[in-house]
């Protein structure tokens, strides 16, 4: 069965922009529920970890100092199928090819600075809510 929960970050282009209410009312407005959030900065270090998946791409470290340049929102997220239908909420990776009404497709800027992250697996939502929260950070 699909798991319940993802993992999201609302990035700093989308933060900076004064985008964050706006796009956690469309996550709401969506039927997700929000277990854990919290606003916070990464350092370079931070951000190379979390996205050392991608180590080898060549734009890791764009992305890792990209991601560092400001203030972030992380949360955990509920729902019924959750991890794809945040991918569906959110739309394609490069804002030009996400689909109309898609939070990337409204609030993105780039294919790199697009606006938010979304878990690709359950296996990878376990595992970056855990990056940023303990238990005690989570309503359930
Ligand atoms: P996602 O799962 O849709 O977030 O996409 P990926 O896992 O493939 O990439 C992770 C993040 O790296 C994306 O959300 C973008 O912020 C960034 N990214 C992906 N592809 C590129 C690229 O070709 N160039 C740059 N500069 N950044 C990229």
């Amino acid at each position: 069965m699909a798991g319940t929960r993802t993992f999201t970050m609302i990035k700093p282009d989308a933060f900076e922009a004064g985008n964050a209410g706006a796009i956690l009312k469309m996550i709401e407005a969506a039927g997700f529920k929000i277990v854990a959030l919290k606003a916070t900065r990464l350092s370079p270090e931070l951000a190379g970890k979390f996205y050392e998946v991608h180590s080898e791409r060549p734009f890791y470290k764009d992305l890792c100092n990209y991601m560092s340049s400001g203030a972030i929102i992380a949360a955990i997220l509920e729902k019924e199928n959750a991890v794809e239908d945040f991918r569906n909420l959110i739309g394609a990776t490069n804002p030009a090819n996400a689909a109309e009404g898609t939070i990337r497709k409204i609030f993105a800027k780039s294919i790199e600075a697009n606006a938010v992250h979304g878990s690709d697996s359950d296996e990878n939502a376990a595992i970056e809510g855990s990056f940023f929260f303990n238990q005690y950070e989570r309503v359930g």
